[in-house]
């Protein structure tokens, strides 16, 4: 299904040429069933990626070769039943905007609009479509000049690297298909010096957000990075970057290695896929980088409270502090420590607005103080190590923005900075022989990436 991929203008124009009446007919294996789209469309909110755009230039393709290829058959036919090329109008939502009114606006019959909209609602529901988002309409011109023009197809891009087309199959019937783009894969070099936050440091190289976010993940079990962060620290990371044809980024992939160099001492991870098909980091020594839990499940926020006894600064007598506090601006993505299920979402007195996941039998993390919960946090959703599950606040007992975070060991609160954390998995055998062959191979192709990238770097830096 995957396989099948034609650009845009290929089609459109093939259809012209194959019958004048403009019906597109696509090679079953093109057709995308409604199931797979419905999953296939699965792009996070915060993945950074905008609605895209069909540019210009398609359009200007599609009319040129369209009546270009017409010619030939001019020759045969009377002059004055040569059908007019199909034609293509690119309509921009505005606020407000329906689907359903911009189609009828645009001259389309009530009933072929109607039809259109049911056939796209089975793969991309209209009530996603957001303002600056483009619809491209083609019509096809009534060769006898006494009709409307004949409204034959809808095309929206649904994402950078996706597109759904809504044609006419039969009179007033209409058929969706998604087309997925092929992406382009690079892999990118990327490495610096940091001097006080590792988020700084990378910002300073240029490093993508959301590779930074996934490099913090993957070593969050084994760095604080608040305090295991020392000037002269480095870092190094090696991750893939999708593109479309047109040269467009469709996203960021993987992290494929990195190396934090803490104190003196060089820390690499590596991903790869164990015999069993578990992909994961794995340190030099086989030993996976997963633990646990997450000692820090924030990005770039400050310890502003340690756990232990404190002078309690709202009630303002010597207390119990049973967690660990970040300051962080109200707002900054609070993420699961561990893999587990939420047991609790929702108010809880002092706690304010409070998430607690249970990871196993003998461990659960709190998190409090929140501003509000990400979508689809509720009691009984499992969820993954790193999913954002709510926002930094201040309600319930707070005296500013932090969130206040626990981890709870057989019901009862421990120090998340000193809980000794289970350590994952360690490859042997056979696993470990597949596990050194993809190491070796990563550092070559680290080291290979080096010299283009190095000169970059030291004229930024100059
Ligand atoms: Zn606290």
């Amino acid at each position: 299904m995957r396989g099948a991929r034609f650009p845009i203008a290929a089609i459109l124009v093939s259809g012209a040429v194959a019958t004048a009446s403009f019906l597109i007919s696509l090679p079953s294996s093109y057709e995308h069933g409604a199931e797979t789209a419905a999953n296939d469309v699965a792009y996070a909110p915060g993945s950074g990626l905008t609605p895209p755009s069909i540019t210009e230039s398609e359009s200007v393709t599609v009319g040129a070769s369209a009546s270009a290829a017409i010619i030939p058959n001019a020759i045969d036919a009377p002059i004055e039943k040569t059908p007019a090329p199909p034609y293509e109008r690119t309509l921009t939502i505005g606020k407000g905007d329906t689907l359903m009114a911009m189609l009828t606006d645009a001259g389309i019959k009530r009933g072929d609009a109607y039809e259109a909209i049911t056939a796209l609602s089975k793969i991309y529901s209209p009530r996603r479509l957001l303002p600056g988002q483009e619809v491209t309409l083609t019509f096809h011109p009534d060769p006898e000049g006494k009709e409307d023009d004949r409204f034959a197809a809808l095309t929206l891009a649904t994402a950078v690297d996706r597109e759904v087309h809504v044609t006419e199959t039969d009179k007033g019937a209409f058929k969706a298909n998604e087309i997925e783009k092929p992406l382009l894969r690079s892999v990118h070099r990327n490495q610096g010096d940091i001097q006080s936050s590792l988020y700084v440091a990378a910002m300073r190289a240029n490093l993508p957000e959301a590779v930074l976010m996934e490099l913090i993940r993957a070593y969050s079990w084994d760095v604080d990075f608040q305090r295991d962060i020392q000037p002269g620290d480095a870092f190094e990371v090696m991750y893939e970057r999708l593109d479309t044809e047109e040269g467009e980024l469709a996203r960021y992939g993987d992290v494929l290695y990195a190396a934090l160099t803490l104190s003196g001492k060089h820390y690499p991870i590596y991903l790869h896929t164990t015999r069993d098909g578990t992909t994961d980091y794995f340190d030099d020594k086989g030993r996976s980088a997963k633990k646990a839990l997450m000692r820090t499940p924030i990005n770039g926020a400050k310890l502003s409270s340690r756990y232990g006894k404190r002078m309690h600064p709202i009630l303002g007598y010597t207390k119990m502090h049973k967690g660990v506090d970040f300051a962080a601006p109200p707002g900054t993505p609070i993420l699961a420590a561990g893999d587990g299920v939420i047991d609790h979402a929702g108010t809880n007195g002092a706690y304010g607005k409070y998430v607690r996941i249970r990871h196993n039998a003998e461990y659960s993390t709190a998190y409090a103080h929140m501003k509000g919960y990400a979508r689809g946090i509720n009691r009984g959703t499992r969820v993954r190590q790193g999913q954002v599950i709510g926002y930094v606040g201040s309600t319930g007992r707070s005296t500013g923005p932090h969130l206040h975070y626990e981890i709870l060991r057989n019901g009862r609160q421990t120090n998340p900075l000193n809980v000794k954390m289970p350590s994952g998995v360690q490859l042997k055998g056979t696993d470990m022989a597949r596990f050194e062959t993809t190491r070796r191979e990563m550092e070559q192709q680290f080291s290979a990436l080096e010299s283009g990238l190095a000169v970059a770097e030291n004229e930024a830096q100059r």
